[in-house]
Order: structure tokens, then C-alpha cells, then sequence
């Protein structure tokens, strides 16, 4: 049978498409994507002839059967979605799914993803993280996975609709407090990319006084809770008896 390519694409910048990537969607029978006029344009782009057959939330369980069976008929098949990584906040579960279980091959073009591009840049702990994607759009189901979310040790990265960004960061300040530090990176790769860290009360108001940062698309990173356990008693206490052994050394 065939491959199907799971291809990331540009956030902003076009030129953020890799040569493989590039190549991949010129050599495939067929490209899925969320929307097809949208990724049309970055064919142009590049020069990509392939055709384009729309996949998205709306179809994406009946489609993928069809093009499971193409697969299976021998053809390679790509798969983008508007922007950055497919199945990232993105349609493709469906189809990615449905392939692997008829034993298709399944194979990754890496590239841009809005979530590891903000992580990498906004100087919190990177080690570890949760990526929470979108949380809900209105206000009570909002809070309460914020309330769930607030003694997470972990850096926890979410997306925001640019109109929701400011009652999001309200909802955040009244819940985990306004010193807890957040990072707003907004419009990446684009001609506004703004990346700015600052606790979660100021950066409230700097949003709210600033009409420029509640447009374009933008990503929060929150910092982790800190860790109150024994661990912390235990560290100073090693630390107090490293300390004394230290001293006693010749
Ligand atoms: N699949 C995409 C990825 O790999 O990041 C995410 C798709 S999701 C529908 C769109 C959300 O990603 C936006 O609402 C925003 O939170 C984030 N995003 C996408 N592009 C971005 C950019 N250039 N700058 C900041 N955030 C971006």
C-alpha cells in the first residue's frame, strides 16, 4: 500500500516549509487538507500541481475511509492541515487512525508547530510541559479547567482566539493569582511577533491598555506551581549537611 505523509506547514512565515515537505506534496497522488482554498495559495507558492481534496472536522470520518482505501490501492496521500502541524489542535486524528489500523504506513514530515516554536522562545522550564490546547470557549468551563490546571508543576501551554485573550487572561489572573508569570507569544514567524513575559496581573493590563495585542493569533505559556513538598525540606536539609561535611574537608 501506499504512505500517507502527515506534512506540517507554515504559522506565519511561508518560507517556514521545509525542502522535504516541499517535495513530498509535489511527489503525492493527492493532498488532504482542512481547507482547500486556504492551502491553494501555498501551493502556488511553490509551484505544487498536486490536487487537493478537503478533509476537516466536519467530514474527516467519512472522507478518511476513501482515502484509506486509495492509500490501499497503492497511492501515496499527504495530509496538511491550515497551519503548522496536522492533529495539533487540527483535523487528522480521524484519518491517521483509520490508516494505521488497515496497516498503512504512517510517516511524519516534521516542521513548524505554534506551541514548540512559543515553548522554545518564551524562557520558562521547557523540560517538562503540558500542552492543553484550546480550553472552552465560555467562561464557566473555562475556569474550571484553570482551577484543575492551577497546581500544575509543569509549564502549560494553551491557544486562545485573539477576541477571548483578554477574559482568558482575566479568568487566569482571578484564579492563579496575579504573580504567577505568563507568557503571551503572539503573530510568530509574522511581521507582529510579540513575545513578552510578565506576571499574569501585569500582563493583564498591558493587553487590556493595548488594543494591538488582542488581534492576530497568539499562544500562552503559564509558568508551573511551585512545588511545596517534603522534597524541598529534604533538598535544604542535604544542602545544610553537604554544607558541614564540606567544611570538614581538608
Ligand atoms: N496545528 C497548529 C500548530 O501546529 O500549532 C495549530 C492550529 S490551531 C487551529 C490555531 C492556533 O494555533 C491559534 O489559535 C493560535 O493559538 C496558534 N497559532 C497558530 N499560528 C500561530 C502564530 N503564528 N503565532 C502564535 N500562535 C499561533
Amino acid at each position: 500500500s501506499g504512505t500517507l505523509f502527515v506534512v506540517a506547514t507554515p504559522i506565519g512565515n511561508l518560507q517556514d516549509i521545509s525542502a522535504r515537505a516541499v517535495e513530498v506534496l509535489r511527489s503525492v497522488a493527492l493532498i488532504a487538507a482542512e481547507d482547500t482554498r486556504h492551502s491553494a495559495r501555498l501551493l502556488r507558492e511553490y509551484g505544487i500541481a498536486t490536487p487537493l481534496t478537503a478533509c476537516h472536522d466536519h467530514n474527516e470520518r467519512e472522507r478518511s475511509h476513501s482515502l484509506v482505501q486509495r492509500l490501499l490501492a497503492g497511492d501515496d496521500l499527504a495530509l496538511i492541515s491550515d497551519a503548522g502541524t496536522p492533529l495539533v489542535s487540527d483535523p487528522g486524528f480521524q484519518l491517521v487512525r483509520q490508516a494505521r489500523e488497515a496497516g498503512v504506513r504512517v510517516s511524519p514530515v516534521p516542521g513548524p508547530c505554534a506551541l514548540i516554536a512559543a515553548l522554545s522562545a518564551a524562557g520558562l522550564p521547557s523540560d517538562r510541559f503540558a500542552f492543553e490546547g484550546f480550553l472552552p470557549a465560555r467562561s464557566s468551563g473555562r475556569r474550571q479547567r484553570i482551577e484543575a490546571l492551577a497546581a500544575e508543576p509543569r509549564t502549560w501551554i494553551i491557544y486562545e482566539a485573539p477576541h477571548r485573550l483578554l477574559e482568558c487572561l482575566a479568568d487566569l489572573r482571578d484564579l492563579l493569582g496575579g504573580e504567577r508569570q505568563v507568557v503571551l507569544a503572539r503573530e510568530i514567524s509574522k511581521t507582529f511577533e510579540t513575545i513578552r513575559g510578565l506576571p499574569l496581573a501585569e500582563l493583564h493590563d498591558w493587553v487590556r491598555d493595548d488594543p494591538d495585542q488582542q488581534r492576530g493569533e497568539c499562544v500562552l505559556l503559564v509558568e508551573g506551581a511551585p512545588v511545596v513538598s517534603d522534597d524541598s525540606e529534604l533538598d535544604s536539609q542535604t544542602l545544610r549537611v553537604l554544607t558541614v561535611l564540606l567544611e570538614e574537608l581538608p
